[in-house]
């Protein structure tokens, strides 16, 4: 368990070490710049104390959290329900008290899709996704129950590869299929987005590049890339040079956060103060 939101009348106080985390800062400074009377705080939980701390987040009338790896599939047994793309995805990242209940949602894809609907409709569109971990399941789950048609899951692995294409196949409207990753990967023609789902090029190895091929991309095909840090990254660059309309990672991370305040608060923050608060310190 990461982060937790809450409002409560136990006052406590603890110490950890506390290198600044930037989803804390963000949705801190969406909660100060609304005047909310909310707080939003990060404690390092060992797996074997997570359901102890779910317990507490109840007893102490939190109204959700967020968990992180490797809390994602393990607090599913201590929530009372899931929503609908949590369940098919299998993994929670925001538990959220409704009626009393702690229900798992998972925004990591429903923040993608938001940033998205900004450049495109995912409706009928033909989705590349490079990468079968956590992120992608999530993306590809939410922009195929946003209406796309087609998703091509592009992956190292076979295993992982093959679960994530057979999942979407089965639990959601669009049909998938796998493609192995073997050398450099030409992206069809008929491919309406790309997303970098992997984590090659997250910072230290920002120099890393994604087995795509960059003449394959054609101008005006949308190109997103999960990672937040550097948002700028190395294949989003190769993208835009040729024409491609891009989205970084940070749009994705602070939709997560509007959705999460939303589902807790009920409001509607303003995104853009939440994004200035990531560049301050990701760099723009
Ligand atoms: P996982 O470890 O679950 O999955 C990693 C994926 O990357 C796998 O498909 C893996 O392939 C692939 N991969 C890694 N290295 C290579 C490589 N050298 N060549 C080919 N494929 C590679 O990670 P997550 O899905 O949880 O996270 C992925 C990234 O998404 C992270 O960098 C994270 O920061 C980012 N993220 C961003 C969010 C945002 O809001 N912007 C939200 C959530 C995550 P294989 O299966 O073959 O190992």
């Amino acid at each position: 368990m990461s982060s937790m939101n809450f409002r409560s009348e136990l006052t406590g106080s603890f110490s950890q070490p506390c290198a600044e985390n930037p989803t804390v800062a963000m949705v801190e400074a969406a909660y100060r710049h609304h005047g909310l009377d909310w707080h939003y705080i990060n404690a390092e939980v060992s797996p074997a104390d997570l359901g102890d701390a779910v317990r507490g987040a109840r007893a102490m009338g939190w109204k959700g959290f967020n968990c992180s790896i490797p809390h994602k599939v393990a607090v599913i047994e201590h929530l009372d329900g899931l929503g609908e793309s949590a369940a098919i995805i299998g993994a929670v990242n925001c538990a959220v008290r409704r009626d009393g209940q702690f229900i798992g949602e998972n925004t990591d894809g429903k923040g993608f899709v938001e940033s998205l609907r900004e450049v495109v409709d995912p409706s009928g569109k033909h989705l590349v996704m490079i990468g079968a971990g956590g992120a992608a399941r999530a993306i590809g789950v939410e922009v195929s129950l946003a209406g796309a048609d087609r998703v091509t899951v592009v992956n190292r692995s076979a295993a992982r590869g093959e679960e994530v294409a057979a999942l979407l196949d089965a639990q959601t409207p669009a049909d998938a299929e796998l493609v192995l990753l073997d050398g450099e990967y030409a992206v069809p023609e008929d491919a309406d987005i790309v997303v970098n789902a992997t984590s090659i090029g997250l910072f230290p190895d920002v120099d890393a590049r994604v087995p795509v091929d960059p003449g394959s991309l054609r101008a005006g095909v949308v190109v997103a890339d999960v990672i937040p840090n550097p948002p700028r990254t190395r294949f989003i660059e190769e993208a835009e040079a040729r024409g491609c309309k891009v989205l970084d990672g940070l749009g994705m991370l602070v939709n997560q956060g509007v959705i999460g305040i939303k589902y807790w608060t009920g409001l509607d923050v303003d995104p853009s103060v939440m994004r200035a608060k990531l560049e301050e310190i990701f760099g723009g």
